[in-house]
């Protein structure tokens, strides 16, 4: 089940392209507000733990050349921003950072 964010302004459910285009403002492409993306979200802990992982305990294992170790960090950059606004929960007001 994937779901795409809404502004929380105007309700309006944003479109994948949209939501990619507003990655880092998030501003509504409708209503052109400023919304803020809910911090903790269970996939982006995942994710850091996982890359976390990757870097500091297989990466050194692995006899890959500089290039591929970054081929690979910009591999896992790209799903990361591919499925950002996958499950994306947006606020009214910027959450605290802890
Ligand atoms: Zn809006």
């Amino acid at each position: 089940m994937k779901s795409l964010p809404t502004c929380q302004h105007c309700k309006m459910q944003w479109t994948y392209t949209e939501s990619l285009k507003s990655l880092f403002r998030l501003r509504c492409p409708y209503c052109g507000e400023k919304n803020f993306a809910r911090k903790q979200r269970p996939r982006d802990i995942i994710f850091s733990v996982v890359s976390m992982i990757i870097i500091l305990f297989i990466f050194p294992f692995l006899n890959f050349t500089f290039l591929w170790k970054t081929v690979l960090v910009f591999i896992a950059l790209a799903i990361y921003i591919a499925t950002y606004p996958i499950n994306l929960k947006l606020t009214k007001d910027e959450e605290p950072i802890f």
